[in-house]
């Protein structure tokens, strides 16, 4: 595990996403896919990476799916913020009928006792 992390701040960093999918698609020119296949061999990560995009046959549809997976996230997390946000404004909205009523409360004692 700690070599796994050593590995990955020296010079034999990760290839991005789009790198290990241009090599498993063959797309890489024959320098990249040797510097990514000298890679896979130091990286588990890599590799099981690579394995999975290897098994997907059609591979076209990859860049989507992920695009589609990001998106999913993001929506997610939208609307995780969106239901925070709501409840905060509830929260705001209890806190000022709270004042409000504490309000009337002064003035009316304040008004009956004036007199
Ligand atoms: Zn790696």
């Amino acid at each position: 595990m700690n070599d796994h992390f050593a590995d990955i701040f020296t010079e034999t960093a990760c290839p991005s996403q789009d790198q290990l999918l241009a090599y498993v698609e063959g797309k890489l020119s024959p320098a990249e896919r040797h510097n990514v296949e000298l890679h896979l061999q130091d990286c588990d990560l890599c590799s099981e990476a690579v394995e999975g995009l290897s098994a997907i046959q059609e591979k076209d549809k990859i860049p989507g799916w992920l695009r589609e997976a990001k998106w999913n996230v993001l929506k997610k997390l939208r609307r995780k913020n969106h239901k925070r946000r709501k409840q905060d404004f509830y929260l705001f909205i209890g806190i000022v009928a709270l004042v409000i009523i504490l309000l009337a409360i002064g003035l009316y004692w304040a008004y009956h006792f004036s007199r």
